[in-house]
């Protein structure tokens, strides 16, 4: 039951996105506008507006004009979702859940909250950014400005809640995230001003500083592995000759891959690395 709740919360997260999304691109206020058809303009009414189950019960299709509605939006919903409740299981979200049940505090349920929107918020801006990038060639300013705003937040808080336990600069988790950042968007920078921009988009140095203060000094490896996954996806397309070596992929989903997998793995990554090393020497 607590799954169904969770998946449902991030089918909701995946249904927002999809208006952030449009609304963005449209340049309308994500908060205060009705949703309506893109075709006859009609207002959409709430039963018609449900994750997933609308699209299917209007079977595609909008209620007075008949108008396809976009696979795009079901399938972002559904990604988010299942994106959004794996996240949940790995940040021991579950068990923090039976936790709160069988001994219930305040301050418990405060962190679990905490952790609720912090995983939401992540979740959101990494897969806003992947699907916005992918098709417009461009990160948002507000998406990156959102993110950063978050990230600050949660090294501020997570300092705070161990202020006694630091003793030196690098326990102090706002140094070690403004250290990734500034080595990931110095990067980024250095690497937009001599190709300028051709090899990096201005965009991306900006999202390297969301980069660094969720993954902090683990940053270093996120960049390596969206070197790895764009290497990998460019050497597919070549093989596959759909696009050309010069034709612009864009940068930003390559790093959301790599930061959602660094932000879930950067342990078992270290620790495979070192095997891998020692397998050879
Ligand atoms: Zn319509």
């Amino acid at each position: 039951m607590f799954f169904l709740i969770i998946f449902l919360l991030g089918l909701a997260l995946g249904s927002f996105l999809n208006v952030v999304i449009y609304r963005t691109k449209t340049e309308e206020s994500i908060f205060f506008t009705r949703s309506k058809c893109a075709k006859c303009q009609k207002k959409i009414y709430w039963y018609d507006n449900l994750p997933l189950i609308s699209y299917i019960f209007l079977r595609a299709k909008c209620r007075h004009c008949r108008e396809p509605i976009s696979i795009q939006y079901p399938l972002i919903e559904l990604a988010t979702a299942l994106i959004f409740s794996f996240t949940f299981f790995k940040f021991d979200g579950f068990l923090l859940i039976f936790d709160l049940i069988f001994d219930f505090s305040i301050l418990k349920l405060a962190g679990f909250l905490y952790l609720l929107i912090f995983l939401l918020g992540v979740v959101g801006i990494l897969t806003a950014t992947f699907i916005y990038d992918l098709k417009y060639f461009i990160i948002p300013n507000s998406f990156v400005i959102f993110g950063v705003f978050l990230t600050f937040l949660n090294l501020l808080i997570t300092d705070l809640s161990n202020w006694s336990n630091i003793e030196q600069l690098n326990q102090s988790s706002l140094v070690t995230g403004l250290l990734g950042a500034i080595l990931a968007s110095g990067f980024f920078l250095i690497l937009f001003i001599i190709t300028k921009g051709e090899g990096i988009g201005f965009g991306d140095v900006k999202f390297a500083i969301f980069m660094g203060f969720l993954l902090q000094l683990s940053t270093i490896m996120a960049l390596f592995l969206a070197y790895l996954i764009g290497a990998l996806v460019s050497i597919i397309f070549l093989l596959s000759k759909k696009k050309s070596l010069k034709s612009a992929v864009p940068f930003g989903p390559y790093l959301c891959i790599a930061t959602y997998t660094v932000w879930l793995y950067s342990e078992e990554i270290i620790t495979g690395y070192w095997n891998l090393i020692q397998g050879f020497f």
